[in-house]
């Protein structure tokens, strides 16, 4: 199946069943209306010149258009490039040339950015760019019109030529550890990877999830949208941009069963003054995922948001993106403190990121994936494909992990994130999940800084829970004496309002190092 034909099958299925809620607005569609929209503006795309395998690009914060373009463009089989809500002049103009974007569909502006007038500034310099659509102005009226004008007996003829193969999706990755590159993935990759991400959470048509994660992103592109459609449930949108309180409401007032979110929102989250009034008894399960999950923030998902089956996925943009996956009936401590065992048609292995060979189980080393959710590659940069997936089309993820007998995997860190300090390798996890046990300390990043006589040492970012008092880098430590091994007792510690984070919420270390050592100067 392709994603149309796929979307096309549930909704003929239960077209009266609610597919889409936009709450800010208040917007409804059930499976029924929301596919006579897809396919509206499916053909109005084609009335503008898209067609299959050229490049349309979506820049917008999560809002109902951009799930109706990425199934519209999923049923031309035209390759939708997702643009980071984040970026400026610089960035877009990047993405738009190396992805040779030919229409571009946009919001006009979100929070401090106008992003009309940057698409101006840059468009000069877009030789491929041909057509504008500007999301909530005449533009996107005019494309909708031209829509309903067409014929929908093309578009279903023009679905049928689709192949599951083909690619239709380029996703470019946080850039967390660098510049971001554009994983270009097929309907086969991130279809089958939503619905079996949808399976292991138990999701029916009875099933609303909320979806604060960003849409450009896998999380809310494939686990979210397509989690949901693949399994007849209800995608709700809390709001364009992540916002606690708005995402609380949401749950409470749409009566959602399952909630999304990368660690650092779940903290914003149990963290919001008023959390005990919203009344989120709705909640069944989540999925948290994108960064390490603090096992102190587990539980309080489990036990304060009553999120008693939320499961725990570790993946990347490069696998569609979930690789393995904790399940409802794994034990409590399993789901805690393990990112869960193996997808269903994935295969994991682990080996010495020196030699290459596959090491027993227990051992700590590089984690690799192969099966179905392997990209086609990254676009355009054939070099960096070939570094990233070997010749057995292994995918070598960057991460640190170790499985144990059971099949568990544990994610101990990313190799680049990985300290060595005079001979011995620490994982700043390890630390980062003690310092989490501090009364006083909200959120921990910890990062290696050079040092003249060990090489590196370890430098802590802690942020503060409202109202505790000052702390200092003498007094951490003296918390740490005994517990931990000295040579893992942080040197620095930084008490900060916030960490420099990507838009998917994920603490960019690479900055914080360079911050470190101008601080510590
Ligand atoms: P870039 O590749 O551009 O540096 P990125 O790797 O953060 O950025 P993504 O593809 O969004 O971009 O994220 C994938 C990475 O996120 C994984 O390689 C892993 O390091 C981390 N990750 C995802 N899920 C988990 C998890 N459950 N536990 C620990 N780390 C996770
Ligand atoms: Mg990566």
């Amino acid at each position: 199946d392709t994603i149309g034909d796929n979307f096309d099958r549930v909704a003929a299925a239960q077209p009266d069943a609610e597919a889409l809620v936009e709450v800010p607005t208040g917007r409804r569609w059930t499976y029924g209306t929301l596919r006579e929209d897809v396919d509206t503006v499916a053909l109005g795309l084609l009335a503008a010149g898209l067609g299959k395998g050229d490049r349309i690009g979506i820049w917008a914060p999560n809002v109902a258009e951009w799930t109706l373009v990425q199934y519209a463009t999923a049923k031309i089989g035209a390759i939708l490039v997702n643009i980071n809500p984040a970026y400026r002049t610089h960035e877009l103009e990047f993405v738009l040339n190396q992805a040779g974007i030919s229409v571009l569909v946009a919001a006009t502006s979100f929070k401090t950015s106008d992003y009309a007038g940057m698409i101006e500034q840059v468009r000069p310099r877009c030789e491929a760019l041909r057509t504008v659509i500007l999301i909530g102005t005449p533009d996107w009226d005019e494309m909708v019109a031209a829509g309903r004008q067409g014929d929908r007996a093309e578009l279903a003829r023009l679905q049928a030529q689709l192949s599951p193969d083909d690619p239709i999706n380029i996703q470019y990755t946080s850039g967390t550890t660098g510049f971001p590159k554009g994983a270009t993935l097929s309907h086969h990759n991130i279809l089958n990877n939503g619905y079996f991400v949808g399976r292991l959470c138990g999701y029916t048509p009875d099933d609303r999830v909320c979806i604060p994660v960003p849409f450009y992103h896998c999380f809310g592109m494939v686990m979210g949208n397509l989690g949901c459609t693949t399994n007849g449930a209800t995608m709700v949108i809390p709001g364009p941009g992540f916002d606690p309180k708005a995402t609380l409401t949401a749950v409470a007032q749409e009566r959602c069963t399952s909630l999304y979110g990368v660690p650092t929102m779940f903290i914003a989250e149990l963290n919001d003054p008023e959390f005990d009034s919203y009344g989120l008894s709705s909640l069944r399960t989540g999925i948290m995922a994108g960064s390490p999950c603090p096992v102190e923030v587990m539980k309080q998902v489990v036990d304060r948001m009553g999120m008693t089956e939320v499961t725990i996925c570790y993946g990347m943009t490069e696998t569609s993106p979930v690789s393995t996956q904790t399940r409802a009936d794994d034990s409590l401590e399993r789901r805690v403190s393990t990112v869960g065992r193996v997808h269903p048609h994935v295969e994991v292995k682990i080996v010495d990121p020196d030699t290459g060979l596959t090491l027993p189980r227990g051992e700590p080393g590089e984690l690799c994936t192969r099966g179905y959710s392997v990209m086609l590659g990254y676009w355009d940069e054939p070099e960096k494909t070939a570094e990233a997936i070997d010749r057995a089309r292994w995918m070598h993820t960057g991460d640190l992990g170790v499985m144990d007998g059971d099949g568990y995997v544990n994610i101990t860190g990313r190799i680049k994130d990985m300290v060595i300090r005079g001979g011995e390798n620490i994982y700043p996890r390890e630390i980062e999940e003690f310092l989490y046990t501090h009364p006083d300390i909200l959120d921990a990043q910890v990062i290696g800084v050079p040092d003249a006589r060990y090489g590196e040492e370890l430098c802590a970012w802690v942020t503060l829970r409202e109202g505790a008092p000052e702390l200092t880098a003498e007094g951490v430590r003296e918390f740490a004496t005994g517990k931990l091994a000295h040579y893992k007792i942080p040197r620095y510690v930084l008490v900060v309002e916030e960490f420099p984070m990507t838009v998917t919420g994920k603490v960019r270390k690479v900055e914080m190092r360079e911050k470190s050592v101008e601080l510590l100067d």
